[in-house]
């Protein structure tokens, strides 16, 4: 590749980003990192029927909070500024006017009454109705009507829209992960360019900015494939270069047809956005990946296989993994379907990366919530205990809160299984023995309550269950002589005295 990689990632802020979106955007990310190239922000804004507040931030702090940077873009200073294109309303004008000199696009006048009408009339003859070539010249356009007349409907201010004028042709065009993709363009409608608001719509500002930013390759969603012969016709009707287009595979539900949709989270229970989104009219709440405990580099390793893969088995990769091994040409275009088991598993893994200290930091701010005031180092050796069986931060307090809180209950099968006659015996005996330690580490708790098994000529299985019992309540937990040295010794003799009354 001779000439630098300039990719962008060029979302409408029409709501909370989609994890699609957000796949789309690390794409972009990794292959301009891996080609030493640029990546861009570009809020495609220039529908504001669909603009909802607090959309642009919301996108913004997703990629941040994934650390996908970008060069240039929105909230950033760059040689192509400004990056809204709302900003850049003045630009688009003079390109569709610049296709309205060459012939290639035209003045339409029709009414939106009038094309509805067209439409009703159509379909109750079960047809489509499409602006195209078979109708243009019946219809209230520059190519039907006079120069005079379309001058003085100018002159007299009458909304216009300008319209693309489709061209007629089989055409063929390169997809990098599709190959090629041949279309008869005559079934494609003469797609509105250029709005009587004055705002371009979302094809002509698109390709415009892609020009005039000097973007490579347009790497986007398989939802934008059916709009890429009329972006390559506009690119050959202004006789500019088009970029390489590579367009990425839908994500599926993760059991049945179709593509992952927005209301698939509510539905399945998963979130399908990076963060909490809180939407400003109905204050209806749609979980977050973050908000749900995700680490970030979890969420990346995931969304990086939805569609890509690196040829091996191996499925752990850090972010500098996937800069070295993406491309382009790995990636397939069926669908790859969502599995929320999957990227708990690598939350799983990724957490286990993390330090002590920083889960430490983060246990306390839950013990906090807990009203649990406990000594960091204690804090500490409890998540250095349980943190392999968390696949969340969040799992920390059900896998320890036994450490704060004495159990009142028991789990009722295992007092069935383990409580037998011999039971009050054998835990009168443990009381006594551990009575008499002075050192109650984990070390020596064990030696001691061992030793006394082996002088009684009992089994294990008689005697640890008990313990853990009366210690957690259930059989759940890290090593028990662990909890003993982290509970204490008076707790420890607390709670096998209060099994010992309850059962006995
Ligand atoms: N604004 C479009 C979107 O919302 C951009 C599509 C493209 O990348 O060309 O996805």
């Amino acid at each position: 590749m001779s000439e630098k990689v300039r990719v962008r990632f060029a979302p409408s802020p029409t709501g909370p980003l989609h994890i699609g979106g957000l796949r789309t955007a690390l794409f972009n990310y990794l292959f301009a990192r891996k080609h030493g190239g640029d990546f861009l922000l570009r809020i495609e804004d220039t529908d504001q029927a669909r603009y909802v507040e607090g959309a642009e931030q919301y996108i913004i702090d997703a990629l941040h909070w994934c650390g996908i940077s970008y060069d240039e873009g929105v909230g950033k200073s760059g040689a192509y500024a400004p990056y809204r294109q709302s900003e850049r309303k003045e630009i688009y004008r003079q390109y569709a006017e610049e296709l309205l000199r060459k012939g290639k696009a035209y003045y339409a006048f029709d009414t939106t009454e009038e094309l509805e009408f067209l439409r009703k009339n159509c379909e109750e003859k079960g047809e489509t109705f499409i602006y195209n070539w078979h109708n243009r010249k019946q219809l209230n356009n520059s190519l039907s009507l006079s120069e005079e007349e379309v001058n003085q409907r100018l002159n007299n201010n009458q909304e216009f829209v300008i319209r693309f004028k489709m061209p007629q042709e089989i055409l063929q065009m390169h997809d990098i992960i599709r190959g090629e993709v041949t279309i008869d363009t005559k079934i494609l409608d003469d797609k509105v360019l250029f709005k009587s608001d004055g705002m371009p719509t979302y094809h002509l500002a698109n390709i415009v900015d892609d020009h005039l930013m000097k973007i490579t390759h347009v790497i986007r969603g398989e939802e934008w494939l059916p709009s890429m012969a009329l972006h390559v016709l506009l690119y050959r009707a202004f006789g500019w270069k088009a970029p390489l287009f590579a367009h990425l595979p839908l994500i599926l539900k993760p059991v049945g047809n179709g593509k992952l949709s927005k209301r698939d989270g509510d539905k399945m229970g998963f979130p399908v956005f990076p963060l909490l989104w809180i939407d400003p009219e109905t204050k209806n709440i749609s979980r977050g990946y973050r908000e749900d405990g995700y680490l970030p580099e979890a969420l990346i390793n995931f969304l990086a296989l939805l569609g890509w893969n690196a040829g091996g088995e191996k499925e752990i990769f850090s972010k500098e993994e996937l800069i070295q091994l993406f491309d382009l040409d790995r990636i397939h275009k069926a669908g790859a379907r969502f599995d929320i088991e999957k990227i708990k598993w690598f939350n799983h893994y990724y957490l286990q990366q993390k330090s002590d200290d920083f889960l430490t930091e983060e246990y306390l701010k839950i013990l906090t919530e807990k009203n649990v005031s406990v000594q960091r180092a204690t804090a500490q050796k409890i998540v250095h205990l349980i943190k392999e069986r968390a696949t969340f931060v969040t799992d920390f307090w059900e896998l320890s809160s036994f450490f704060f809180v004495a159990p009142t209950t028991f789990d009722e099968k295992t007092i069935k299984k383990q409580w037998k006659a011999e039971s009050p015996q054998i835990i009168t005996d443990v009381i006594a023995i551990l009575s008499n330690l002075s050192d109650f580490s984990s070390e020596n708790t064990e030696k001691s309550v061992k030793q006394y098994i082996a002088d009684h000529n009992l089994g294990f299985g008689q005697v640890m269950p008990l313990i853990r019992l009366a210690l957690v309540g259930e059989m759940k937990g890290p090593h028990i002589f662990d909890i003993v040295e982290i509970i204490g010794k008076e707790q420890t003799l607390t709670r096998l005295q209060y099994i010992l009354q309850t059962f006995s």
